[in-house]
């Protein structure tokens, strides 16, 4: 890979150090910096961790925000599912409300193994490999970043305040003005 990337595509910009590469789009997990010399065939970047999936290279350079890529990639993910099966089609949009709510100063450390709780059913129960793919490169950043998440969650949320839900009117039929009229 440092081949392809240094010798080939001439290098980060203004010579970055890199962060991270994904060899295989953003459906597939994230190598970091010290598996750069990994030979780009198939076997060798499996083992490495990762999948060359559609080959489409993505290098991440340090002072990239972390949480910024990771909510990137699942609002992508969301946007393209076809909304067939429910681990997806919900899993994936809750896992980028977490991280949009993290990017705007309202995460908490907990927040973060909710992601990653989430990503197991919609990895294993989704009705075709969209599903699995769509939380790869996630898991993959909180697992080989998680310091980066956890820094910038106690820097813009230093005091851990917890959001404020909205909360959802229960309908009781049995609390007389909470329930509707109904007219028969
Ligand atoms: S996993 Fe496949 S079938 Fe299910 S919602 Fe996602 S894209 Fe559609």
């Amino acid at each position: 890979m440092r081949q392809l990337i240094y010798d080939y595509a001439g290098g980060t910009i203004d010579d970055r150090p890199i962060k991270s590469i994904n060899p295989g789009g953003l459906s597939m997990p994230h190598l970091a910096a010290d598996k750069l010399d990994t030979p780009m065939d198939f076997e060798s970047i499996v083992a490495a961790g990762s999948s060359l999936g559609s080959c489409g290279i993505m290098v991440v350079c340090e002072g990239v925000n972390i949480v910024e890529l990771a909510r990137r990639t699942m609002s992508f993910y969301r946007e393209e599912s076809c909304g067939k099966c429910t681990p997806c089609r919900e899993g994936g949009g809750w896992i980028e409300k977490i991280l949009e709510r993290i990017e705007r100063g309202e995460g908490q450390l907990s927040d973060l193994d909710t992601i990653e709780r989430l990503t197991w059913p919609i990895e294993r129960q989704s009705f075709c490999p969209f599903g699995a793919a769509s939380v790869w490169g996630v898991r993959s950043l909180l697992k080989l970043f998680r310091g980066d998440f956890e820094a910038y969650i106690q820097q813009t949320n230093p005091n851990g305040k917890a959001p404020e839900l909205p909360v959802r009117p229960i309908y009781r039929p049995d609390t007389g003005d909470v329930a509707p009229k109904v007219r028969v």
